[in-house]
């Protein structure tokens, strides 16, 4: 529902504040701006994060180029006797299974080794452009090699596109590429958005896809000098079987930790939060678990992992996670018992520190108010201030969960102010509305966490105020 609110587009020239909104007693409740600024864990994380964000880019950038230029130059000295494409062929197939490779050793999930990259979902974007990138590839490759034959005639091209069954290394590069395919369709939504059970079960593919690439390089890309070649794709492919094994058998018996859900306190129509008891977990506001819940009770999503951004303060003794109906499995846990046993993993992410030491924005909509409220319990319990204004949006009072109790904290934090935004009242959120309430909205950090038409509004506001891209950060509750 909340999609649809926000899916209206920005007006061009806004008017000068609407009288209604003038007249009507203003949803804001302020606090004295605060100069201490308080930072999430007492660190300002800004420039860390930016650095070594940008370290880990060039670090992946370092690691993809080696093979293909390596290959390159090793083809240069006899050049003369090899066609272009027949060179440029092999040279983007060595490129494609390369960037394959490093895509599924970039899927490993282990808590932590986010944060070089800017968290799970900056590194999961990595990982689906190096995939892209390799597929792109590896359909090139077959057809430059067919090129190189041209002019031999089109017997000759047919012969490379499809050999006699002897030559099985050519055939496993053709399984290998239609593997990948198979598991891509759904990514590139080419049949619409997929359902992400299927997608995650077809992207198990992806493991024989690579092997099959290996089988055909180690015998078809000679332009790597033996045994190097054999120690390369043999290395990498070492390494994309650990992170595949890591992910699908030792981090559920190694990375998840055992949690007794203890209360279920419904919110709204459709949200409850849930509190979780167990080990003490080392976590920032803004991060994200997997939470796989065991209640045998559940109709759908049982011992099933999803992701949820954690509520509660990392100060608290026991974890709280607030979860929409969205789905089969977050309707299930509607109504999950209290008592019941959940496995946590985590934590990931790392959306909020960004942006912690600075004057900002947080912009949340709907159940992307979770991290907000997370930072906003914290500064609560730690006694500390911040120069936050947070935009609360939804569509109307009823849906505000989180309105009461950040009503209560906002009084109690110095510098944190709140502007409630109800669709039904007032339409889309505008420039008009941000600016009124935030005079210096081009000087802050902006943050937005919500469903994905509010991200893009929330983009074009920023950019229509002034705000540079680089002092915007969003999270999307979407993996696809
Ligand atoms: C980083 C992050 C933080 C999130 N935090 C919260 C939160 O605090 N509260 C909350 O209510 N929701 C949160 N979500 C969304 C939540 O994970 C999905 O709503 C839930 O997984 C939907 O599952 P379903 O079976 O109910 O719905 P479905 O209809 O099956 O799926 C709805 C959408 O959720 C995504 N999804 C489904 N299953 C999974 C899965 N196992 N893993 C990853 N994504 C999946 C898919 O994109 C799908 O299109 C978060 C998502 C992400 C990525």
């Amino acid at each position: 529902m909340c999609r649809a609110f926000f899916m209206h587009r920005l007006s061009k020239a806004e008017p000068a504040v609407p009288a209604n909104l003038l007249a009507r007693p203003d949803p804001i409740v302020e606090n004295d701006p605060c100069p201490q600024v308080f930072a999430v864990r007492g660190v300002d994380h800004t420039v860390k994060h930016t650095l070594t964000s940008w370290v880990a880019a060039g670090l992946l950038l370092a690691a993809a180029l080696p093979p293909p230029i390596w290959a390159l130059l090793s083809a240069w000295p006899d050049a003369g006797q090899q066609t272009g494409w027949r060179i440029a062929g092999q040279v983007i197939g060595i490129a494609g299974l390369h960037w394959l490779l490093l895509a599924l050793i970039l899927s490993i999930r282990v808590p932590r080794w986010d944060i070089p990259f800017g968290g799970l979902l900056r590194l999961w974007r990595i990982h689906h452009w190096l995939g892209a990138a390799s597929f792109v590839a590896l359909l090139l490759h077959p057809l430059l090699a067919a090129l190189a034959r041209a002019p031999d005639g089109p017997a000759a091209v047919l012969a490379v596109l499809t050999p006699a069954f002897s030559h099985w290394m050519i055939w496993a590069g053709w399984a290998g590429l239609i593997a990948m395919m198979a598991f891509l369709a759904p990514t590139f939504a080419f049949f619409g958005k997929p359902d992400y059970r299927h997608w995650k079960m077809l992207h198990r593919l992806s493991g024989a896809a690579a092997l099959l690439g290996i089988l055909h390089a180690l015998s078809l890309a000679t332009l790597l000098p033996m045994p190097a070649g054999y120690v390369l794709w043999l290395g990498l492919g070492g390494m994309a079987a650990a992170a595949l094994c890591w992910r699908l058998l030792f981090s559920r018996l190694l990375g998840r930790r055992a949690y007794t859900i203890t209360a279920v306190a419904p919110l709204t129509d459709g949200v409850v939060e849930l509190t979780l008891q167990g080990p003490r977990l080392d976590y920032e506001p803004g991060q994200f678990v997997y939470l796989t819940p065991f209640d045998p009770e559940l109709t759908s999503g049982r011992s099933e992992e999803h992701p949820y951004t954690l509520s509660s303060a990392p100060s608290e003794a026991d974890l709280r996670i607030a979860i929409k109906d969205l789905g089969d499995a977050t309707r299930a846990l509607m109504t999950v018992k209290a008592g019941s046993l959940a496995a946590i993993e985590g934590p990931y992410g790392q959306f909020l520190p960004l942006a912690s030491a600075e004057p900002a924005v947080w912009i949340g909509g709907g159940i992307g108010m979770t991290p907000f409220v997370s930072a906003a319990r914290s500064l609560a319990l730690a006694g500390r201030g911040i120069d936050a204004h947070i935009i609360y949006c939804a569509n109307d009072p009823s849906r505000a969960y989180f309105e009461e109790e950040l009503v209560t904290i906002v009084a109690a934090v110095d510098g944190l102010r709140m502007h409630a935004h109800y669709f039904a009242e007032e339409g889309p959120l505008s420039r008009t509305f941000l600016e009124y309430r935030i005079p210096d909205l081009a000087q802050r950090r902006l943050l937005v966490c919500g469903p994905q038409p509010l991200i893009d509004l929330a983009l074009k506001l920023a950019s229509a105020a002034g705000i540079p891209r680089s002092s915007v950060a969003t999270e999307e509750f979407d993996l696809l």
